[in-house]
């Protein structure tokens, strides 16, 4: 049963919905002695895990079940922010009956929904620095990955997901769509945009990918579409070019130390201090080896460059940039694990959601995004064949007629990645190094 599983969750293509994208029949395979099911959503104005909660509670538990089995786990617990009453009663409910998980309960603060921070805040181990979860016997499922995975088991591909749309829209919602959809398609379904030229963000305000390409697709990761004007301070912060950054970084850095002080990973224990690669890139020291390694400690949570650095700096740019790189030069460093303790001060360096939602300028869009959940009507879908953990080679020709769930695209050899599947029935209309494009 324990194979099956895993076989079945590869079959389906099952990723890790909540932006990281790691293929779940490989987490399938391991052992821990604990599973968790993330239901953090700490990202601000996303809702897409509500949304599964509200409508799948059934599955999402039978996902974390099928997790727990896989991976021969003593204990199965739910981690979500005490300020999700709803969600705390779906939940309540189904662990007071024969299901047998806990609930653990979160602040709500940013970014709890991170692996490391998540698993320290449920379990109390800290996840060594460059390591993942499994190391301290955990395994960390998103809850909108754990409905896929029930899914899996019935024989159903990862074909659709609920993304939230909001900001600068007429009507915002959390909508039930095929993977692969055109943005341009979500917007026409909540009214379109209320502004000229709207920015586009591809996931959570934090970590989500800016774009202004209303034609780019609903990847199996978008947990959000968030729509903003040119003007607001999250555009202005996240999209400057790394040029940019570092003249700014000459020009403004004054060393307070502010990033590192509230980088969760800092605070973790973990070897990473921004501020020091700030000095660096704005004084033109060469980088040594350890501190171009610690650029691999970023989780790109955002925090210090949107809400911590008072100059408006982005360190995390920086180390996107140096990461970029490191990977282009195929020089990527061995990180050396390293077991660290929290650092004392961190209880009081966590930042209230509400404070950072304020910062970002994102307040007035607060507004609830509510879930609809009838599958999403679409003339065509162009399904991704490349995503975080790898390339897929197409396994259809142009012209070929598929129906919803059949293969598509699977990874090359042993790489690492998940099957992808056609998500409409339809005609296969292109295929190119990126896309297969399927029409209605
Ligand atoms: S917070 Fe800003 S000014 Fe302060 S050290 Fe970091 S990058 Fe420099
Ligand atoms: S993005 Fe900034 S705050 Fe977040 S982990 Fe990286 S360095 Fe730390």
């Amino acid at each position: 049963m324990r194979a099956g599983v895993a076989e079945a969750i590869e079959d389906a293509g099952v990723v890790g919905a909540g932006g990281a994208g790691f293929p779940t029949h490989i987490k399938a395979r391991s052992e821990a002695d604990i599973v968790i099911a993330n239901y953090a959503e700490c990202e601000p104005l996303v809702a897409s895990d509500t949304a599964v909660i509200t409508q799948e509670p059934e599955r999402v538990v039978r996902g974390l079940q099928l997790m727990q089995e896989a991976t021969r786990a003593t204990r199965a617990v739910v981690a979500m922010k005490r300020k999700t009453e709803k969600g705390i009663q779906i939940l309540d409910k189904f662990s007071k009956t024969e299901k047998g998980f806990t609930v653990h309960l979160l602040d709500d603060v940013y970014p709890v929904g991170d692996e490391h921070v998540l698993v320290e805040e449920v379990t109390g181990r800290v996840v060594p620095q460059g390591g993942i979860p499994l190391e301290v016997s955990a395994v960390v499922s998103n809850v909108t990955t754990l409905w896929r995975v029930a899914l899996a088991e019935e024989g159903k591909a990862f074909t659709e997901r609920f993304v939230t749309v909001t900001g600068e829209v007429k009507a915002p919602g959390t909508l039930l769509v095929p993977v692969g959809t055109p943005v341009s398609r979500l917007l026409t379904e909540c009214g379109g945009a209320t502004v000229e030229r709207p920015v586009l963000v591809m996931g959570g305000p934090m970590m989500g990918e800016i774009t202004q390409d209303t034609e780019s697709p609903v990847r199996k990761t978008t947990t959000a579409l968030i729509v903003l004007p040119q003007d607001n301070a999250l555009v202005r912060k996240r999209s400057a070019p790394i040029s940019v950054d570092v003249r700014r970084a000459m020009a403004a850095c004054m060393q307070c130390s502010d990033c590192t002080l509230l980088c969760p990973r800092y605070l973790l224990g973990h070897q990473l201090f921004p501020h020091k690669t700030m000095r660096s890139v704005a004084f033109w020291v060469r980088e040594s080896e350890a501190e171009l390694a610690s650029a691999m400690l970023c989780s790109e949570c955002g925090l210090c460059g949107v809400f911590a650095c008072p100059m408006e700096l982005s360190p995390v740019h920086v180390y996107q940039h140096i990461k970029q790189e490191l990977v282009r030069r195929g020089k990527v460093p061995e990180l050396r694990r390293e077991v660290t303790d929290p650092r004392p001060e961190r209880e009081g360096r966590r930042i209230p959601l509400s404070r950072l939602v304020a910062r970002l300028g994102l307040t007035a869009y607060e507004a609830k995004a509510p879930a609809k959940a009838e599958l999403l009507e679409v003339a065509e879908v162009r399904i991704p064949l490349r995503e975080k953990w790898g390339k897929l080679r197409a396994t259809v020709l142009v012209g070929q007629a598929v129906r919803k769930g059949d293969l598509l695209a699977e990874p090359f050899g042993k790489q690492p990645g998940a099957r992808a599947h056609a998500s409409i029935d339809g005609k296969i209309e292109s295929v190119t190094e990126e896309f297969v494009h399927v029409a209605a």
